[in-house]
């Protein structure tokens, strides 16, 4: 079984869209205020609007999906507390939907109703209700709610606790995922996305968050950012700060994914992160969609890639493409077990 572990709604019906604007339009003429958050989609359509990555599962050879509101939607440092709530709501319950309706194929993944300068505490009901009442096995956490700004604490501060207390406790991972980008410095996806992996991980490496919270996973999207083809100069300066090694410190908790879009940066990151740290993922459809006219194909079929990596064993390969999930999902281990698809022993 093929498990992409990362994929954002990106092709949601204009109707979302339309409310997002209305939600939007209200916070300055409340007449303009949406007046229900009934969106009025139908099952049909929804269903009609992830036609496009299931087409891509099928052509690609991946089985089922990870599947999250779109990441750059999430824009938490839009609007009010208030309205970041309610579009939080409105985006996990969609994902919900999506995944009931298609559940060989999607599995839920939410987002959190952040808010900068505002207490993680507000993220409680809301991450014990996607995951007690509507199933999702994991969670994306934004670094940086002001949107490229950064003014709230590192990760590593005591202002993420509640979340990291409830993470551990419901047995869900999270996926250290910026939103978009409001300071035009940091274009989104190509600057912003990857300096929020990279800055994650230095916090990470700063602090000792996981004396703490020794069953905390989170998984560093876009192949680690800079981190991988950085690792001497983290390695050098953890060993400066009188830090463990980054094995020792980290790598129980941290993990990668594999949303590297060519094949030397695949190689790179299996010849430096072990095999045990890497999850397969594509992020499609999202970031990058074009196709690579140096290899004909898109250049976020990243099954390709790892395909065609030397040296992996069959064990291997298995842990990447689907044990390393089911170890860092454990709620999506069981779920697929309670259908009759458990994992490999190892
Ligand atoms: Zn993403």
């Amino acid at each position: 079984m093929i498990i992409d572990i990362h994929g954002h709604y990106t092709t949601e019906p204009q109707a979302l869209h339309l409310f997002r604007d209305k939600q939007l339009a209200g916070l300055a003429d409340s007449a303009r205020k949406p007046t229900s958050t009934d969106l009025g989609i139908s099952d049909e359509v929804l269903a009609k609007s992830v036609a496009p990555q299931m087409k891509f599962q099928k052509e690609r050879g991946s089985d089922l999906t990870i599947f999250s509101p779109r990441a750059g939607g999430m824009a938490h440092h839009v609007g009010t507390e208030a309205v970041s709530r309610e579009w939080t709501t409105i985006c996990n319950d969609l994902i919900h939907r999506i995944c009931t309706l298609l559940p060989d194929s999607f599995v839920p993944v939410g987002q959190l109703p952040q808010f900068p300068g505002v207490s993680t505490k507000n993220c409680i009901a809301e991450l014990e209700r996607i995951v007690n009442e509507l199933g999702f096995v994991g969670v994306n956490l934004n670094p940086d709610p002001s949107g490229g700004y950064w003014t709230d604490p590192p990760l590593t501060d005591r202002h993420w606790y509640p979340i990291y207390e409830k993470l551990c406790e419901l047995e869900v991972p999270a996926m250290i995922h910026v939103s978009s980008s409001c300071n035009p410095n940091f274009h989104h996806t190509g600057a912003h996305y990857i300096n929020g992996d990279t800055t994650a991980f230095m916090q990470l490496i700063q602090g000792n968050l996981f004396k703490d919270f020794p069953t905390l996973k989170f998984v560093i999207p876009h192949g680690g950012g800079a981190v991988p083809f950085h690792w001497g100069r983290y390695r050098g300066l953890a060993q400066d700060m009188k830090k463990p090694t980054l094995a020792e410190h980290l790598l129980g908790n941290v993990f990668f994914d594999t949303c590297v879009y060519h094949l030397p940066g695949i190689e790179l990151l299996a010849k430096v992160i072990p095999v045990d740290n890497i999850l397969f993922a594509s992020e499609m459809i999202g970031a990058v969609k074009g196709v690579d006219p140096e290899t004909g194909h898109h250049f976020d079929d990243t099954k390709r890639y790892v395909d065609q990596l030397q040296n992996l064993s069959d064990a291997q390969r298995y842990q990447i493409f689907e044990g390393n999930a089911r170890k860092v999902y454990p709620r999506l281990d069981a779920l697929l077990t309670k259908r009759g698809r458990p994992g490999r022993k190892s």
